[in-house]
């Protein structure tokens, strides 16, 4: 664990399931088409209901046609603890120099710009990328915590959770934030 304040914020590194925090809104590592998923985006559809979070997500392309990478968007959080769910796009890592650290600090950004516009002041994110989309864990943490560190200056939400998968995940992003907070 680890715990920080930033700004007149927090933000909080913890091992576990995000499906089960009790926050205004969890984030979804989802895909372009919203269409659910391996990994943590299957996780969030079984525990939210998924003929009920599918509907919504259809909803939402219905209208948008996909979800561009970096951008985000909002649906109820169902059967969840949480209230809501975001769902953002991270870049599928290509090697590193084809904008994949923008558009994951874009992720992550926008994420908050989002809870923020719906008055959400707590909000709790899975490492976005650094699973079958590829970012490589310590450069994925890097990017996340510093885009992290910027929206809590900026007053966009009161409490963000990190939430990672594995002993092994939480190390190195403690490190990465005994670092850089
Ligand atoms: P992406 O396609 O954006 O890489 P993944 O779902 O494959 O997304 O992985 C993102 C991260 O989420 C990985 O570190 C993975 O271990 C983690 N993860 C998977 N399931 C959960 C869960 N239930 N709670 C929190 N993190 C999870």
């Amino acid at each position: 664990m680890f715990h920080a304040r930033v700004g007149s914020g927090q933000l909080h590194l913890r091992q576990g399931d995000i499906t089960q925090y009790l926050v205004d809104a969890i984030v979804n590592a989802a895909n372009s088409r919203l269409a659910g998923g391996g990994g943590v985006d299957g996780a969030i559809h079984r525990a939210a209901g998924m003929a009920e979070l599918r509907g919504a997500c259809a909803a939402i392309i219905d209208v948008i046609g996909s979800l561009a990478t970096g951008e985000a968007v909002i649906t109820p959080g169902f059967n969840l603890p949480a209230r809501y769910i975001i769902h953002t796009v991270g870049p599928v890592w290509r090697g590193g120099l084809r904008g994949e650290p923008a558009r994951l600090r874009d992720a992550y950004l926008n994420c908050l710009r989002l809870a923020h516009e719906h008055d959400l002041q707590s909000v709790a994110f899975p490492a976005i990328s650094c699973g079958v989309y590829g970012y490589p864990v310590e450069p994925g943490a890097r990017v996340a915590l510093a885009a992290l560190r910027e929206g809590l200056e900026a007053g966009l939400v009161e409490e963000v959770n990190m939430v990672l998968h594995g002993p092994e995940n939480l190390a190195v992003w403690s490190g990465v934030a005994e670092e850089l907070l």
